[in-house]
């Protein structure tokens, strides 16, 4: 194991197009932002896996604070089915049309040599 800290790890990932979340071997939750003990119970046996990614939009804004030129932009609420919460953009749709409870998937985007986190809209299965 690498000795650098959980952020780090995290955005390496990333930055090799890979989303992963920090699992507890303690109380099995999932934990995010990354951390050193479980955000659940406190445990330290976290491990990192690759995560699915799937989730459900839970709040979303739109800001148009932008550089002239430049679209407005998403910033949403995502709630993973992995059971955590995190704060990122839907891209592939106008921010505008946006919705509370729509289905999202992970999508690592390449930004010069770091990866961002994105999501884009995923047709839900009837
Ligand atoms: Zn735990």
């Amino acid at each position: 194991m690498s000795d650098q800290g959980p952020d780090a790890t995290y955005q390496a990932a990333l930055d090799r197009g890979e989303f992963r979340l920090q699992r507890c071997g303690d109380c099995g939750g999932a934990v995010f932002p990354p951390r050193v003990l479980c955000s659940h119970c406190g445990g330290a046996s976290l491990s990192w896996h690759r995560a699915e990614g799937l989730g459900t939009v839970y709040s979303c804004t739109t800001v148009r604070m932008q550089p002239k030129g430049e679209a407005p932009y998403n910033v949403s609420l995502i709630d993973l089915d992995e059971g955590v919460r995190l704060m990122s953009s839907v891209t592939g749709i106008p921010s505008d049309a946006v919705r509370i409870g729509q289905r999202v998937r992970a999508l690592v985007e390449q930004r010069g040599t770091a990866g961002i986190l994105l999501f884009v809209p995923v047709e839900d299965k009837p």
